[in-house]
């Protein structure tokens, strides 16, 4: 007899419930005023590791308590990571209404209007984005295409146009005064480089591309022209209140944004600590903050002045360090939090010694009880972590990387997407230009031949097949002309997936990377992931648009695993840590010319803005905090001589006296091998031959 089927209940959702907000046992009585704070516009400037963030998000939870609808507050942050944490916690205060909220980053947000207003604007739908190196390599087209790409001319480089661009367009600074201030060598070439802008903003239009600043520079445009006046007015009634966390680090451009967002309504939050700027080197000024109480008349500000974050001894240190700086709004730092032992300044004898002294002292604090996760290795720039990737992986330290080069500008991923955004747009130029100079016997003058070819049939997606290639370009011309056709019919039938696309590319990609590069495995790999990556996208469209609008810093965003359920050791930049906080952190190359880098050497102001970001590093220790310093540094990255190097300028002896000094003993060279009983070898072959492959 069959015996009953048992019945197995279906677990219930679980929704997060609404819970009373106790704002009084959660905040103190100024976060409290500024998160509950009625309508207008607020200036809540504050030190670091004072609740800024934590009073934004529970802002967000107020104004929803109140009855403001959750998808009309737009909260604008500076990583896309940054928005959704806030909302994940403030979801854990008023439920799961609070995922309407709009949270992300002036670009993504600019990014999402412009696709649903720009067209009644004049700017078509479907435009593609041009990521920073992807603008710089558009530049060089256009600085070809105006006659100045003669390379024996002292004519500045493409990175360089782009940066004059870029920063005229973002600090609203004439070209002239930014040449006189960067770069007085290029001042006689002021008139040629108008003529290359103007080349490269027609080159954009004309291929339905669109730059990262011409995504602020839209969004400000279809507020401020008069024209437009009825879109912009439809935008900024999208949204009841605008709050934007880290208001430091936003430029001129930014600040209008926000101006016109709020021309009805004016409720408007910003949060920021002029102590912290770190972007003036991309237009970012802290004048945004100190003109908004005139920007915004009425203004309430709220000040913090007590530290949640971090020990006595770190704030010791870092207001130490801070007082250095020129001019300061916000105040010293207390906490109420006793006890704690002086942060470490350690003096290593060179790199390798530093990476032991690292390693070991995380794998120390690991056995007491510290995650990883709680931990971070912080440094000035992408590439100083080198070594200390090299331990961790080989002792099986998982860790994840923020900043510095990432994933997708690897140039092998950029070549498989390059395949794919031809597809998506054929008028994309500076794709055409990247793949077909991958393609055995096509060169610059093929390229650019081929590239005339199809923009003068109008960019038809046939065009490139009907070219006619010079004889040694024939097969490279006949295989692509094969992989787009299919490509291109598989988005016809309907049943193509990026994922399958990307596979398809890599019939051919894979034997061209094969050829070009010594190590093929990583860059393999790399493209499996892309293909993963690519599965959990909707449409080409959707995954091109998601991968270069808000690049992610680490394969974790992309959505491999999460932060906080792996156990995982962060390295980042000081940039990218921005935000963000550990129980001990450790800053490595704490050298005079790394940190502060050289190329700031000369600039009063460039020398400031470092020390701010050694503010920002040490700010982010909770518990522990180890300052690391080798005296021994490689004089070139490559080379094997060793000089003596000198301690950063900023940690100077009235800083000094605020650390522990850790003097690291040496470790004992390995003893040789000993030598067989009763024979003392004269000459030891073996180690000849193995100094013979070591550098
Ligand atoms: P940063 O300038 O580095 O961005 P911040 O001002 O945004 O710092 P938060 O990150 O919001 O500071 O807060 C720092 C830490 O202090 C967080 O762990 C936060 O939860 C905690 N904190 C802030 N205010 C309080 C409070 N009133 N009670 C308890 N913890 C608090
Ligand atoms: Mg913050």
């Amino acid at each position: 007899m069959p015996s009953e089927p048992i019945a197995y209940p279906a677990r219930v959702r679980e929704v997060a419930a609404r819970r009373v907000v106790d704002f009084a046992a959660e905040l103190n009585d100024a976060q409290r005023a500024a998160a509950t704070h009625a309508d207008g516009p607020l200036l809540i400037v504050a030190g670091a590791g004072t609740g800024k963030t934590r009073t934004l998000v529970y802002r967000v939870a107020h104004l929803i308590e109140r009855g403001i609808r959750p998808e009309r507050i737009l909260l604008l942050t500076f990583t896309r990571r940054a928005a959704q944490e806030m909302l994940a916690r403030s979801e854990k205060l008023v439920g799961s209404e609070s995922r309407a909220v709009h949270g992300g980053t002036f670009h993504g947000t600019a990014h999402r209007l412009l696709r649903r207003f720009g067209a009644e604007a004049g700017l078509p739908g479907d435009f593609t984005i041009l990521d920073q190196g992807d603008a710089a390599d558009l530049m060089a087209l256009s600085r070809t295409a105006c006659g100045l790409g003669d390379k024996t001319k002292r004519f500045p480089k493409k990175e360089t146009l782009h940066h004059v661009y870029s920063r005229h367009v973002n600090t609203e600074f004439p070209v002239g005064a930014i040449l006189r201030e960067e770069y007085p060598r290029f001042i006689e070439h002021e008139e040629d480089m108008a003529r290359v802008f103007a080349d490269y903003t027609a080159r954009k239009q004309g291929r339905n591309l669109v730059d990262y600043d011409d995504l602020l520079l839209y969004w400000a445009m279809l507020l401020e022209t008069e024209a437009a006046r009825a879109i912009g007015d439809r935008i900024g009634a999208l949204y009841d209140h605008i709050l934007v966390d880290e208001y430091q680090d936003t430029n001129v451009l930014q600040a209008r944004i926000l101006k016109g967002m709020c021309r009805v309504h004016r409720n408007i939050t910003v949060v920021g600590d002029d102590a912290q700027s770190i972007y003036a080197f991309r237009g970012a000024t802290i004048r945004n903050i100190l003109d908004f109480p005139r920007e915004f008349p009425g203004a309430s500000v709220v000040t913090l002045e007590q530290n949640y974050r971090s020990t006595q001894p770190i704030l010791d240190a870092s207001n130490m360090l801070i007082s250095r700086a020129e001019e300061r709004f916000t105040k010293e730092l207390f906490t109420r939090r006793v006890g704690g032992e002086k942060p470490w300044l350690v003096t290593a004898q060179d790199e390798p010694q530093q990476t032991r002294f690292v390693v070991d002292r995380i794998l120390e604090l690991h056995e007491e009880g510290t995650p990883l996760r709680e931990m971070a290795v912080l440094f000035r720039a992408g590439y100083m972590s080198a070594d200390l990737e090299v331990e961790l992986t080989a002792r099986n330290i998982p860790f994840e990387k923020w900043g510095g080069l990432k994933f997708l500008e690897a140039a092998h991923v950029k070549d498989v997407l390059a395949f794919l955004r031809v597809l998506e747009n054929p008028r994309d130029e500076v794709s055409w230009y990247r793949l077909l100079q991958l393609m055995p016997g096509i060169g610059e003058t093929t390229a650019r031949r081929a590239i005339e070819a199809i923009a003068a049939e109008d960019w038809d997606p046939d065009a490139f097949a009907r070219f006619t290639p010079p004889p040694r370009a024939r097969e490279a011309h006949a295989n692509l002309v094969q992989v787009l056709a299919a490509l291109r019919r598989s988005d016809l039938e309907g049943n193509g997936s990026v994922a399958r696309d990307i596979a398809r590319v890599r019939t051919l990609y894979d034997d061209i990377l094969r050829a070009r590069y010594d190590r093929e495995e990583p860059r393999l790999a790399d493209l499996e992931r892309l293909q993963a990556i690519a599965d959990g996208h909707g449409t080409r469209a959707d995954f091109l648009t998601a991968i270069s609008l808000d690049p992610p810093a680490s394969s974790t965003d992309l959505g491999f695993g999460s932060e906080s359920e792996d156990d995982t050791l962060i390295l980042s930049t000081a940039h990218s840590a921005k935000g963000k906080e550990w129980d001990a952190v450790f800053l490595i190359w704490a050298v005079d010319g790394w940190f502060p880098m050289s190329r700031s050497l000369g600039d009063d102001e460039q020398i400031d803005e470092e020390r701010r970001l050694m503010y920002v590093a040490l700010t982010r220790a909770r518990d522990h905090l180890a300052v690391s310093f080798p005296f021994n540094v490689y004089e070139t990255r490559r080379g094997a001589n060793y000089s003596l190097s000198q301690m950063s300028r900023f940690l100077d002896r009235g800083v000094v006296r605020t650390f522990q000094q850790v003097v690291l003993e040496r470790t004992e060279a390995p003893s040789p091998e000993e030598p067989p009983t009763g024979a003392t070898p004269v000459v030891d072959l073996r180690a000849l031959l193995r100094n013979r492959f070591q550098g």
